[in-house]
């Protein structure tokens, strides 16, 4: 019985960077890890698990401190003295909830960190237990990183077209914005740079993607690192539906409207509602959020738009009174259910990682639209190699426009370039729940994690 305290083969710390984006995917690792008997405690941070919604699920969540206890980074002086302090403050109260952990009779025996969070490997060596880190972007996005990290990426960028192994040539504006938009948040590229500082002590690379989906970098990586793809991290009643009653990620920082989206589609057609979103974090600038509402205005498309509230004010006047025929506007919705109703059509995406193995898993087309961080690199990705989606083209100040957006949503919805999207979507559909499901690649590289583990 996996649910009796010695029956468990193994206790694993799972250490999630406190955003929505690096929780989801952590949390369903950990799901995955459970259901094949391991006792996994999930843990991130007091500030953020304060604003967590907690739906059902069955793994224990723990919290160590960043240091700002009172409202985490949006409390401190910069970014960099966050994550200054989060190194620092993290470090011990890690070491000590892993004290407490033993003195209670659970001690742990791995921690899966996220990748943002190079120390944790430290604090586990320190321990004496097995270090896994979890990279939440896709393998491409890292494995730039990585050659930025070794200096053979050299910033600024200087050629037209860049060439890395497993990887098909980049323009500049393909690549991660912290590295194209070089010194715009010096902090953050720094974060994401040193992901590989000590990656050659960890005892495994996981990665959030599936081999099917990035074969050729995976196979580039894999020679250098015990690297295993073990995604995509969705809930598994909209895969494999192995896990029962695994079917909402559990943690969420925003409140869903799920009642008001679900009765709104219900009553559209199939396949007749642009769904937008720009995930958790992105901040538009009010010129293209005010675009993009005339663009959907004049697509003449149902739409729902989630807009969050510190987006709200961006929006153009009485736009929602205005549009309320066509469009439903919330600050929040239940993703996973929206984005497999049969409504839904087309996709108007930030690109990040989530919502890209989202809506390549469930077969929704994507219009890219990506903002910053890794969103680029994604939208390169959905347009010319997993032809899942059409990047929506920027003018000279970098935004969309309201008739590309116009056009680009009704070419996915209507038009010829859109038909041979919905071909590829099925295709990447069937893979993506094949790579989790019993004796899939993803599958197997779990089961391989946890074999190891009960065995060292
Ligand atoms: N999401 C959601 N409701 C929304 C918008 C997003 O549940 O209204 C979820 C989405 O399913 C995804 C996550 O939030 O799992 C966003 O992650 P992603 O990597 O796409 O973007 P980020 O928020 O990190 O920019």
């Amino acid at each position: 019985m996996v649910n009796e305290k010695n029956a468990y083969r193994a206790h694993c710390l799972v250490l999630a960077y406190p955003t929505q984006g690096h929780i989801n995917p952590m949390l369903q690792f950990s799901k995955r890890l459970e259901h094949k008997g391991v006792r996994v405690t999930l843990v991130t941070t007091y500030s953020i698990s304060k604003t967590i919604h907690k739906e059902a699920t069955s793994i224990a969540l723990e919290t160590i401190s960043d240091g700002y206890d009172d409202g985490g980074i949006e409390q401190a002086e910069s970014i960099q003295a966050y994550l200054e302090r989060f190194w620092r403050v993290g470090s011990q109260t890690l070491s000590q909830l892993l004290e407490k952990l033993s003195s209670s009779g659970c001690p742990v025996d791995c921690i899966v960190y996220d990748a943002f969070l190079p120390w944790a490997l430290d604090v586990a060596k320190k321990f004496g237990l097995v270090g896994a880190v979890f990279f939440t972007q896709s393998c491409a996005v890292d494995n730039i990183l990585f050659h930025v990290y070794k200096g053979v990426l050299k910033l600024p960028l200087s050629e037209p077209e860049i060439l890395l192994p497993g990887l098909p040539p980049l323009q500049p504006q393909d690549t991660p914005s912290f590295i194209c938009d070089f010194g715009s948040y010096p902090a953050f590229f720094d974060m994401v740079v040193q992901q590989f500082s000590n990656i050659d002590k960890a005892d495994w690379v996981l990665c959030n993607t599936f081999y099917e989906l990035e074969q050729e970098v995976v196979d580039w990586m894999a020679k250098i690192w015990p690297l295993r793809t073990i995604g995509p991290t969705i809930p598994s009643m909209f895969l494999d539906r192995r896990l029962k009653d695994d079917n909402v990620y559990g943690f969420s920082i925003f409140k869903p409207s799920t009642d008001a989206c679900m009765t709104w589609l219900n009553d559209r057609t199939k396949g007749s509602v642009v769904y937008v979103s720009f995930g958790s974090m992105a901040a538009l600038e009010v010129e293209q959020m005010q675009e993009l509402a005339w663009g959907l205005r004049m697509s003449n498309r149902y739409f729902l738009w989630v807009v969050r509230k510190s987006e709200e004010a961006k929006l153009p006047e009485n736009f929602v009174e205005e549009t309320s025929e066509k469009g439903l506007v919330v600050r929040w919705c239940p993703q996973l259910e929206v984005l497999t109703h049969e409504a839904v059509g087309c996709f108007v995406t930030h690109c990040g990682w989530n919502s890209t193995l989202e809506a390549l898993s469930f077969g929704v087309p994507m219009v890219a639209v990506p903002q910053w961080t890794d969103q680029s690199t994604n939208a390169k990705y959905i347009m010319d190699v997993w032809k899942m989606g059409l990047k929506a083209p920027v003018d000279e100040k970098g935004l969309v426009r309201r008739e590309a957006a116009k056009h680009y949503i009704r070419e996915i919805m209507e038009g010829e370039r859109g038909k041979e999207i919905k071909k590829n979507a099925l295709k990447w559909r069937k893979l993506a729940k094949e790579a989790v499901d019993d004796g899939g690649s993803s599958d197997m590289n779990i089961e391989e994690f946890v074999a190891k583990l009960v065995h060292s």
